[in-house]
């Protein structure tokens, strides 16, 4: 592979069969020739934030994988949509946060910051969810996550103040082809 950049990607799922998304998901993203999965956290369950007076939604799977690519971060995001859409994802633009099949969002990227119309670095609600955090810090505790949040991984996950349950989930994500 040419020149490559660390990226850390958080899945997520919380409709229909959540463990098989999230593999799906890997091995989609580590079949492509230009990325390399190089870490994947354990899976963690949640349930679902919700909006103020929304109905009750599903609980999450969530997972983050770290990995090493030749993309830039406009086509990493390309292809993690293209990865939600052929597994089943239904863009519901009416309501925001609704039960999906999966769900890629870029954390990271290196430690490049970008605020554009079609994506932010980091992500921009890292700071807030414990969902992210806690696999985010088991394979990268150290980790700089850069402005407008300048801490390590570790750090954020003390200071955040999130207080739903995330527990740690019976289904493993090997490594593809291990
Ligand atoms: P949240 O971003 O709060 O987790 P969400 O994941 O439900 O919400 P989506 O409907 O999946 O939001 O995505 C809406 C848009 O967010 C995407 O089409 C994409 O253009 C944009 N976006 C901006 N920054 C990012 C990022 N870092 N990762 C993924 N998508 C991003
Ligand atoms: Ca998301
Ligand atoms: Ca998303």
């Amino acid at each position: 592979m040419p020149k490559t950049t660390r990226a850390y990607i958080a899945l997520g799922s919380n409709l229909g069969n959540r463990s098989a998304f999230l593999r799906a998901a890997v091995d989609a993203l580590n079949e492509h020739a230009r990325i390399q999965v190089t870490r994947i956290s354990s899976v963690y369950e949640s349930p679902a934030h919700i909006l103020p007076g929304q109905s009750p939604l599903p609980d999450y799977l969530n997972a983050v994988i770290e990995c090493e690519t030749s993309f830039s971060p406009s086509e990493l995001l390309d292809f993690c949509l293209s990865v939600e859409t052929s597994q089943g994802r239904i863009r519901d633009n009416e309501t925001r946060w609704a039960a999906r099949t999966l769900d890629l969002d870029l954390l990271l990227f290196g430690s490049q910051t970008l605020d554009s119309n079609r994506l932010t670095l980091p992500h921009p609600r890292l700071d807030q969810r414990k969902f992210v955090l806690i696999p985010l810090a088991e394979i990268a505790p150290n980790l700089m996550v850069p402005a407008p949040f300048n801490q390590i991984v570790r750090y954020l996950l003390e200071t955040c103040s999130d207080l739903s349950e995330v527990v740690i989930s019976d289904n493993v994500l090997t490594m593809p082809g291990a």
